[in-house]
């Protein structure tokens, strides 16, 4: 391939150089299984421990509140299928919000049918929680509020701090899904009251299929894997070692350039923003214009399809995604489109960008340079632009 532009890195980022050599001597030397007895799996057992302690240190976390788990979908079905089934006898009564990662809906929707009540708050336009709303939605049989950090398809970042601080007010255990946010933004689980935190290590250059879930001491989720005694009997399965070694050190990388990394890739950002809203005709900016992940730019241009726009940028070399990776190839738009108040046909034509630090500005000149010229000739295919020109021309 000559050239390849990659802008989906809220779908997974390539791991980094440094992630892989510390990943690669517990694949071929340092192979052991961590719970034997044998000295030779005392390299397996530090390592963990020490990852345990790296990753705990970074949230503000103690080491026996981080659980190793199998990337974020994992964390988000514990987090919420445990609290619903330990607190059965408490209530059934959850809260969360239109616009959560599948993973999280799914679980909820999964949920109901076995007779949980689940309320799904609105956001605004901006895609924010309304705390107003979230806190009249509590009720005495409420056992989760679970509201994601920051957004996957448009970039808002949610006011967990305050979020945080009303969970507390009731009683009541707050879960987010971080996963867009751990080694983006700054987090602090006991600054911002959170009794449980998911992150993927795929979303920070780690590796995929690893990722963690942080659980307060004293929360205490039911066991989603049954079986041997890892992760304080409370995750069953030998120990993803190599994994857990390089999601720590994609960690503790991430969270050191986070500044830096965060400032440089905003620039481009909202270069690319700029160029686009004012270069293209009835283009719209998805999402809080400051409440905003650095790295997500999700656009809508009206009188086209979001499928046709990445097949076309995919023949310039650049990799982008519309609504979400799981419903892409699926005709329904967005749900957290749909939710942040955008009527169906505006929906269908989102195109999302997610940068890393490997973006350069010339890039993002190259892709509002590609996407002037895509959205031109697909719009001059477009019956219903003609329409829309036709009209306007009779007025
Ligand atoms: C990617 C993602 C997930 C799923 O994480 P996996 O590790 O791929 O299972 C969950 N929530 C959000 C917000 C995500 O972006």
């Amino acid at each position: 391939m000559e050239k390849l532009i990659y802008l989906d890195n809220a779908a997974t980022t390539a791991v980094k150089p440094e992630v892989f050599e510390a990943m690669k001597p517990y694949f071929l030397e340092n192979y052991s299984n961590p719970n034997s007895v044998y000295t030779f799996a005392q390299q397996g057992k530090k390592a963990l421990d020490e990852a345990r302690e790296a990753i705990a240190a970074l949230i503000g976390a103690k080491a026996n509140e981080i659980y190793f788990t199998g990337g974020g979908s994992e964390s988000d079905n514990w987090a919420v299928k445990g609290i619903a089934e330990a607190s059965a006898s408490k209530g059934k009564h959850m809260i969360t919000t239109k616009i959560e990662h599948h993973a999280l809906l799914h679980t909820c929707e999964y949920l109901e049918k076995k007779g949980c009540e689940v309320t799904y708050l609105d956001v605004d336009e901006y895609g924010m929680v309304r705390l107003d709303e979230l806190e009249q939605a509590i009720r005495p049989d409420t056992v989760l509020i679970s509201i994601m950090f920051a957004n996957n398809e448009i970039g808002t970042v949610e006011p967990v701090r305050e979020i945080g601080a009303i969970a507390k007010k009731h009683g009541i255990p707050f879960h987010t899904d971080a996963v867009q946010a751990f080694g983006h933004l700054p987090l602090n689980v006991d600054e911002m009251n959170i009794d449980m935190l998911s992150a993927s290590a795929h979303k920070f250059h780690g590796p995929k299929g690893v990722g963690f879930l942080y659980i307060r001491n004293g929360v205490k989720p039911a066991t989603l894997i049954h079986g041997g005694a890892q992760e304080r009997a409370r995750r069953a399965g030998t120990s993803n070692v190599p994994g857990i070694v390089g999601m720590a050190e994609a960690a503790r990388l991430a969270v050191r350039d986070m500044e830096e990394n965060s400032r440089k890739i905003s620039e481009i950002r909202n270069h690319l923003i700029e160029r686009v809203l004012n270069e293209i005709p009835f283009s719209r900016l998805n999402g809080h214009r400051e409440q905003r992940l650095a790295n997500n730019v999700n656009f809508c241009f009206r009188f086209i399809e979001g499928e046709s726009l990445l097949i076309m940028l995919d023949q310039k070399g650049i990799c982008a995604s519309s609504g979400s990776a799981c419903t892409s190839g699926s005709l329904d738009p967005s749900h957290v489109l749909l939710a942040i108040g955008l009527p169906h046909e505006i929906a269908h034509g989102s195109l999302r960008l997610s940068l890393s630090e490997k973006n350069t500005m010339e890039e993002a000149d190259y892709v509002a340079d590609c996407l002037k010229t895509i959205v031109e000739r697909l719009r001059s295919m477009s019956p219903l632009y003609e329409d829309f020109v036709k009209n306007q021309k009779e007025i």
